[in-house]
């Protein structure tokens, strides 16, 4: 099980958003192929390789939630963000990209879901940014040969999504499957 939540002065306008191992992988996977077709700066690109690293075949089946506060805003561009997630969300349900995914989700799952996720988005403060958050995460330490943003933002050559430092979600979430 994971999680994503609203700081907590937020926490009782909405519901956090549980959701089994597998169904995490199918929203980060879905949220990742349509944010990879949508991004176009680099600071959109970073949102989406700040998702692609919630990578379950990697880091381990359920300790991928996160809290809405934790994701890379700064002040600066702080409403351009939310705009830019908000149509990576709007992405999502209309089925963006869908042919890159082994398994169709429902359709109904990913509506109710995205909904969801897309009015945490909203309700979410400015006044709530930790820019901090950002610079810890985007700052590569010295001499570090896997920067956890990949220098130049490459793409996956077979499924066009933003590589993370963990490599492609769609073809680790290939290999994974092999071991099922
Ligand atoms: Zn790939």
């Amino acid at each position: 099980m994971n999680q994503i939540s609203m700081p907590s002065p937020l926490e009782e306008l909405i519901e956090p958003l549980r959701m089994t191992n597998q169904s995490t992988s199918v929203f980060i996977e879905t949220l990742v192929i349509s944010g990879s077709k949508i991004a176009a700066t680099d600071r959109e690109k970073e949102f989406i390789i700040w998702l692609a690293q919630k990578d379950q075949n990697v880091i381990g089946r359920g300790v991928v939630g996160f809290n809405i506060e934790e994701m890379p805003w700064i002040e600066d561009d702080f409403p351009e963000m939310k705009s830019f997630m908000l149509e990576c969300i709007r992405g999502v349900i209309n089925k963006l990209q869908w042919e890159l995914l082994n398994d169709e989700p429902n359709e109904q799952w990913i509506k109710d879901t995205f909904e969801h996720f897309g009015t945490m988005i909203e309700l979410f403060e400015e006044k709530f940014v930790n820019a901090e958050n950002y610079i810890e995460w985007s700052t590569p330490d010295e001499g570090d040969d896997h920067p956890t943003i990949p220098r130049g933002y490459p793409k996956c050559a077979e499924h066009s999504v933003y590589l993370s430092c963990f490599g492609c979600l769609i073809c680790n979430s290939n290999k994974g499957m092999n071991f099922k």
